[in-house]
């Protein structure tokens, strides 16, 4: 039997994809909830934060008392995984962003909001992830960001294969904490989530 059912994963929940994500995490086997307030934030042992807008989190971030509490959760060591906004809210540095926008500043890397252009509102491409077994994630890409630069701490999982923005960095992982650009929450393939729960379960 699995031992996973006592890992508690959250899923900010202030904006975003966050049903699509508490799915996601459900079928992986691990207890996942909604988190709003500081105090469900304590009852979780990993964070997921979904696609959706990175500006409108940040400001709501600030006006539920969310943002400093994870901070410090993140420096602890809490796992954590961003996808798109998510992302960007895991950046120490946001390109293109909202002058007052604020991050958890998790992972040492500098990330472009809407990075792809306007011309390209969404696509899909190939995306090879280090860690992930079988064949390239077919990933969703939705006004996403790309990593344009990281620290030496910071470990590249994934770059597009094709099409727009070729070659460009997608999916990293610096410690518990775990990002990428596109959407698995979107496609059923869980295996970008389940190495989070692994992730996650090697950190308990
Ligand atoms: N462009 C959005 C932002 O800046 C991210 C889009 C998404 O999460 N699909 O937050």
């Amino acid at each position: 039997m699995s031992t996973t059912a006592d890992l508690v994963v959250g899923v900010l929940a202030l904006q975003g994809d966050v049903r699509e994500h508490l799915q996601a995490l459900a079928a992986c086997g691990v207890a996942a909830r909604p988190v709003r307030r500081p105090t469900e934030l304590d009852d979780v042992d990993a964070l997921v934060i979904p696609g959706g807008e990175s500006t409108t989190m940040s400001k709501l971030a600030v006006d539920t008392g969310v943002l400093e509490p994870i901070r410090s959760r993140i420096k602890a060591g809490m796992p954590g995984y961003g996808s798109c906004a998510g992302m960007i809210m895991l950046a120490t540095e946001i390109l293109d962003g909202r002058p007052d926008q604020q991050s958890f500043e998790g992972i040492e890397m500098a990330v472009r909001r809407n990075a792809f252009g306007r011309q390209v509102d969404s696509f899909e491409a190939p995306v090879t992830i280090a860690g992930v077994p079988g064949e390239p994630f077919h990933a969703v890409f939705i006004r996403a960001p790309w990593v344009e630069r990281v620290g030496d701490a910071v470990q590249v999982l994934g770059t597009v294969a094709d099409g727009p923005g070729a070659g460009r960095i997608v999916a990293v992982r610096q410690g518990n904490l775990l990002a990428t650009a596109f959407h698995p929450e979107l496609t059923g393939d869980l295996r970008v989530h389940r190495l989070f729960v692994e992730i996650a379960r090697a950190a308990r």
